[in-house]
């Protein structure tokens, strides 16, 4: 592959290096499944080297003033909107979107690296009134030190960006995992800290197809001070216990299964456009996906039929064709479990508008929409991760409530209302900790994100961001 950032080795104490054993392996195009790039496989040894590296920049890096990080920061964030249509296509190869959206991740991510420069210089302390007349109570936040960041492939630049800009404006160095089936982009991104200045150390991103072996090292380390984690309840979990002996910092950003309630008063073109954002980003594989479709019972056809249309109307396709406005899969296990899903609903009645189980080899899956759904369908239970609209109606308020916050996730929600006591009421309501009210599209630098429930711990973005990689220190002076 032809890009200017394509990089095949690990980024380790300032050095572009390649496994010990000379081992790597290959990053595939989804939309084609050509190989495109090999990476290092490291291991156990190359990732003690990352956190030796990010140990030994940490004193210089914290020792920094917030403003001459924040001004690598601001070089970081220049130079990924100077090379936005590069990284964009890298990030189309590797993971599938199509360009547009890659080009939109570029965006958002540089967003994160823009406002956390501005942020990382508000890290404010704070004085506190004593109760004896000669001490003096302060408060300071200091950077929490080492932080290990690992990251999943649906948004290879941008999840990295939102755990590393915050870091970094902190004052923490960091080792990068990034997930195995998108390496390049955050390879880009190290390549980028390096040409923005960033020394050599502070930021160490190290590949592997064995992320059980580099996450059982970095969970283990007590030199990591910090665990930020985005990808499934799953490994979200043992990550969590892992990291329990060495009692870590934890950030977790894990799976969502999230409603969109449309009420009778809703604004139905809104809903209908909600419902597309929400649903079809990057071929519907975003844990803020809306995962299970609550529809008025009145609205339910009208609903349906407009939806079918859109999604008959979206183009597969290679992410680099102009004309493609939805890719594929990332890869055949995601594939097939979005087969099975379907093929279950189908198996127990829900009724096909559109699409329906793929059939071909490739990755691709068609947009489809389902109508009668019920609570024994798997797709109502699991998290689909893929372009399915599965839609179950209700009549009452209540228990669109119910069952929308009957599940053990709890990260994004989603509803449509043009009455304005119910959309407070509901989003009260609603046990999630995002809430989207007349909009598929909530996700902003400026805004706290994250999870609840098994959804996850911690918040992204934001001034709450920042506070994730800083430790507060009470300091008493007696005079
Ligand atoms: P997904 O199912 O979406 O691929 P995962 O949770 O498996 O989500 O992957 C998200 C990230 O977690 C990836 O970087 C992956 O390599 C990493 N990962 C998966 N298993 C482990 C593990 N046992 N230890 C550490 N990291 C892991």
């Amino acid at each position: 592959m032809d890009n200017p950032h394509l990089k095949q080795a690990c980024y380790v104490s300032g050095q572009w290096i390649s496994a010990r054993s000379g081992a790597t392996f290959p990053v595939t195009d989804p939309a084609s499944g050509e190989t495109i790039a090999a990476v290092p496989d490291c291991g156990a040894e190359e990732t003690q080297a990352a956190i030796i590296a990010a140990e030994r920049a940490l004193p210089g890096w914290r020792a920094l003033t917030a403003e001459q990080r924040s001004d690598c920061l601001i070089r970081l964030h220049d130079l990924m909107l100077g090379n936005l249509t590069t990284l964009a296509e890298l990030l189309v190869c590797e993971n599938g979107k199509p360009r547009a959206e890659a080009e939109g991740e570029i965006r958002y991510a540089a967003g994160f690296v823009r406002w956390f420069a501005a942020e990382g210089r508000r890290i404010y302390g704070e004085t506190i009134p004593a109760s004896h007349p000669d001490k003096r109570l302060l408060v300071t936040r200091q950077p929490v030190g080492v932080c290990a960041l690992i990251t999943p492939w649906n948004f290879p630049c941008a999840m990295l960006a939102r755990k590393l800009a915050p870091a970094l404006a902190a004052g923490c160095t960091v080792v990068a995992k990034p997930a195995e089936e998108t390496p390049l982009s955050a390879l880009a991104l190290a390549a980028l800290c390096e040409q923005a200045g960033i020394p050599g150390g502070v930021v160490n991103v190290v590949t592997s197809r064995a992320p059980e072996v580099v996450g059982g090292v970095l969970t283990a380390s007590p030199v990591v001070r910090k665990l930020s984690f985005t990808g499934s309840t799953e490994v979200g979990e043992l990550l969590m216990t892992q990291c329990a002996p060495t009692l870590k910092r934890l950030s977790l950003e894990l799976g969502g299964s999230a409603p969109l309630i449309v009420f009778k008063d809703a604004d139905l073109k809104k809903a209908v456009d909600g419902a597309m954002a929400s649903k079809y980003r990057n071929c519907g594989q975003t844990c803020v996906a809306s995962n299970r479709f609550l529809i008025h019972d009145s609205l339910v056809e009208r609903f349906a039929a407009m939806v079918t249309s859109r999604s008959s109307q979206l183009q597969q396709g290679h992410g680099l064709k102009a004309s493609t406005t939805i890719g594929p899969m990332i890869s055949r296990s995601a594939r097939d479990k979005v087969a099975r899903l379907v093929s279950d609903a189908i198996s127990k009645g829900a009724t096909v508008w559109c699409g329906g189980p793929p059939t071909g080899s490739g990755l691709f899956v068609a947009p489809t929409v389902l109508t009668g759904i019920t609570g024994e369908m798997d797709l109502w239970r699991e998290e689909i991760f893929g372009p399915v609209v599965a839609i179950r109606s209700f009549w009452h308020e209540e228990d669109a409530v119910t069952l929308a916050n009957a599940t053990p996730y709890g990260l994004a929600a989603y509803f449509f209302t043009e009455d304005l006591a119910r959309s407070w009421r509901v989003s009260e309501a609603l046990d999630f900790g995002m809430v989207g009210v007349n909009t598929g599209m909530m996700s902003t630098p400026q805004a706290p994100f994250g999870g609840v429930k098994r959804s996850g711990i911690g918040r992204e973005g934001s001034r709450h961001g920042l506070d994730e990689y800083l430790e507060l220190k009470y300091t008493c002076i007696a005079l």
